[in-house]
């Protein structure tokens, strides 16, 4: 016989189900404080703990036990600050700022073109950078992991320093790529699929190396060095040898679910469509991709014979062709930009970003980006009334890239020294 007791219990139960999102303890959105300090004066350059304080709403104490832990660690150090008044007196303010050689990192981007490389100290600085050329095709997981420690040895000996004086590398990688598991399902300077890249390429250059999709870390450059600073939520939309696009929502890149989205080269525009390199027909890249670009010449300037040129001298014929008024020439970009016109406004519709970034080597080709492809966003995009995202055009080199690469080894280093996973409270 159940007593009142039992009955009270189960009542009980169902009552305290609980409701609302359960997030981890610790996760992104309660760092540790000591973290959320440091990220912020890092951001800022220079900052008094008065302004920590009132920017973090903790109290001055807090802020002051925290900070001196940071600069015992060698992570901060305290500089003289400018004098915000003429007129002021007493002692000296004194501000915050990250000691710029407690770590270094390497940046790399891996392209179809060439491998760039970038050295930055701790509070994001330049160092030195370098270039190689890379094997014509796609290669191997080894060679690959070869050509990175050749470049790597090579920006370092610029630098004057060793591999061994770096903390960590950022890679940045065409193709899908997983973040979080170190993962290449696919890329174009690879042979092969399913590459634990991260970890073979971490064992040949005896350092932790993080990878990302390129798309993503020219994103991640944006954030911490460019135009995306100060931006909640921006897309930057890529065209190298492929199309990509890297998301911020909330001042950070999105991933999706599984670490592969935002694949906005593989959206479909088309039913049945145009054949695209992923072996799918009707995708965005299938359009606007330089094979697209390439295989539509082929057949409208009856440029056949041409296999042997490369991609990239095709593509410039094409570019000289249409700017000398060749009527085939320029139809192919203008059709390009009204695809690129169309995956923009898809892009608008779904995220409403302040920002949209053109980004990367073929937005030489002002076709793609011309008034009327604009224009076009526009009348594809929803009528609430209000103006469109601003379109930035950032023709930035491969270095801006290997930047985003190397605020990736940043982030990852800064995770790693004061993140969740290192507080005391987080257990083992
Ligand atoms: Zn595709």
């Amino acid at each position: 016989m159940d007593g009142p007791g039992d009955s009270d219990l189960i009542r009980t139960e169902g009552e305290f189900r609980g409701c609302g999102p359960l997030i981890p303890p610790l996760s992104e959105s309660t760092r540790p404080l000591r973290q959320q300090i440091f990220e912020r004066v890092r951001a800022a350059g220079l900052m008094p703990r008065v302004q920590v304080a009132r920017e973090l709403s903790v109290s001055p104490a807090t802020v002051t036990t925290l900070t001196s832990e940071l600069i015992e660690s060698g992570l901060l150090v305290e500089v003289a600050a400018p004098r915000e008044t003429e007129s002021g007196r007493g002692r000296p303010a004194v501000a915050l700022g990250v000691r710029a050689d407690a770590h270094l990192v390497a940046g790399i981007k891996l392209s179809d073109r060439e491998h760039t490389a970038v050295l930055v100290d701790f509070a994001g600085n330049l160092i030195a950078d370098e270039a190689i050329a890379r094997h014509p095709n796609a290669v191997g997981v080894d060679d690959l992991a070869e050509a990175t420690l050749t470049l790597l040895n090579r920006v370092c000996a610029k630098a004057g320093l060793t591999r061994s004086q770096l903390t960590a590398v950022g890679l940045a990688v065409p193709g899908y790529v997983d973040s979080a598991t170190g993962i290449v399902h696919w890329s174009s300077v690879l042979q092969v699929r399913q590459v634990p890249l991260a970890r073979v390429v971490s064992a040949r250059l005896g350092l932790p190396v993080h990878i990302d999709n390129d798309a993503n870390l020219v994103t991640l450059a944006e954030l911490w060095f460019g135009a995306g600073r100060a931006l909640a939520d921006f897309a930057v939309v890529t065209i190298e040898h492929g199309l990509g696009m890297g998301f911020v929502i909330n001042h950070r890149i999105y991933r999706g679910g599984r670490g592969i989205g935002m694949e906005l080269g593989h959206t479909k525009v088309q039913l049945d469509g145009a054949l695209c390199r992923c072996g799918q027909r009707g995708c965005l890249e299938a359009y606007v991709a330089d094979y697209a670009l390439v295989r539509e010449a082929t057949t409208a300037l009856n440029w056949t014979g041409r296999e042997s040129q490369s991609v990239t001298v095709i593509l410039e014929s094409l570019f000289d062709h249409a700017k000398a008024g060749n009527q085939a020439a320029r139809s192919i970009f203008r059709r390009a930009g009204r695809y690129l016109a169309l995956g923009l406004a898809n892009v608008s519709n779904l995220f409403d970003p302040e920002l949209i970034i053109l980004s990367g080597e073929r937005m030489r080709y002002d076709y793609l980006y011309a008034g009327e492809t604009l224009a076009e966003m526009k009348t594809l995009m929803l009528d609430t009334g209000r103006p469109a995202p601003r379109v930035e055009i950032h023709a930035w080199g491969d270095l801006l890239w290997a930047h985003g690469a190397a605020a990736l080894a940043l982030s990852e280093v800064t995770e790693g020294l004061m993140g969740a996973a290192r507080d005391p409270f987080a257990g083992p």
